[in-house]
């Protein structure tokens, strides 16, 4: 499980927001200098609040928006050089598997379409092949072959997120980028989802970026987890590393706001920075109990401070 699949080196990605009547044009930090790399057959878990830039994150892992800055590798390729027709053939072995698979899903197609869109558009296999194939991925996703013709709004939540799951599997792809896929979903059938993105991710040995802003799940299902806080990546660790007492003063609050480990209650000091105008230095000072001068001048860079354990604070 050590070779690189693939690894983003200083990916920036800014966006241009025009404030009220037009008048004014704020920059939004979304992905801010961040470098990390997914190794093969890997389940990495992205944790942290609403507005982080998590999504952004791994839209661009999977090249759906270009970065500004920033280099992207697949092995030995650099994707971000890669011309329109390249890229086209690699998309083939990385797909998303969304948060809303009603708004991922065309209405107007029925399921089989749906699964089989992606054969016809790379062409693979004959028409009775690909017919066959979709009635495979059905049942690997735990679908009978009678949703064929139903269309996304006669399923149910979870079963078009099964759906959105075959779709995805349909290319067989190296790596996938689960972005939040259970949030949209009622309670009660979110463990079977997960359960289903975890037995595929097994038996095919994809790698896996799943994104949530759980870490209470994350610290169950993930073989490593990256926490990003503002645009960027403030700490890096493996499964077993996660228990530990070391961490980043943003994890810590995080991992003690998960109902059954809250032992000790710490609050951070006020609300989420806004990602139009985030704080100087590290982003996270005006929320951390343990800030000093430093913090406010300088950007903390990601430090390993244990085999695999990166944190970015000036406390390490
Ligand atoms: Fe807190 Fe300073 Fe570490 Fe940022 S760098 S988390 S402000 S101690």
């Amino acid at each position: 499980m050590d070779k690189i699949l693939i690894r983003a080196e200083n990916l920036k990605k800014y966006y241009l927001k025009t404030g009220f009547l037009g008048l004014k044009r704020e920059t939004v930090k979304a992905v801010d200098r961040v470098s990390l790399s997914i190794r093969e057959g890997e389940i990495l878990g992205l944790v942290g609040e609403s507005g982080c830039g998590k999504s952004t994150l791994g839209r661009l892992l999977l090249l759906l928006e270009r970065p500004d800055s920033g280099m992207i590798w697949w092995g030995d390729r650099c994707l971000t050089k890669l011309s329109p027709s390249q890229l086209r053939f690699w998309h083939k072995n990385v797909q998303p598997i969304f948060q809303d698979p009603l708004a991922s899903l065309n209405p107007r197609h029925n399921i089989h379409t749906i699964i089989r869109e992606p054969l016809d558009i790379h062409k693979i296999g004959t028409k009775k092949e690909r017919q066959r194939r979709v009635s495979q991925l059905l049942e690997e996703v735990g679908l009978s072959k009678r949703y064929e013709t139903n269309y996304p709004h006669q399923l149910s939540g979870g079963q078009r997120q099964r759906v959105a799951i075959a779709r995805a599997l349909a290319l067989d792809p190296k790596f996938i980028v689960a972005d939040e896929p259970t949030s949209a979903l009622d309670v009660s059938i979110q463990a079977q989802i997960i359960n289903l993105i975890l037995e595929v991710q097994e038996r095919r040995g994809l790698t896996l970026l799943f994104i949530s802003h759980d870490l209470s799940l994350l610290s169950k299902i993930a073989d490593r987890i990256a926490v990003m806080y503002l645009g960027r990546i403030v700490e890096i660790m493996p499964h077993n590393t996660f228990l530990s007492k070391r961490h980043h003063p943003y994890t810590s609050i995080l991992w003690r706001s998960i109902p059954i480990l809250r032992k000790i209650e710490i609050t951070p000091l006020g609300e989420v920075a806004s990602p139009l105008n985030p704080p100087s230095g590290c982003h996270f000072h005006p929320r951390c109990h343990h800030a000093m001068p430093i913090c406010k001048r300088e950007v903390p860079i990601l430090k390993e401070i244990a085999p695999q354990h990166w944190i970015a604070c000036h406390l390490y």
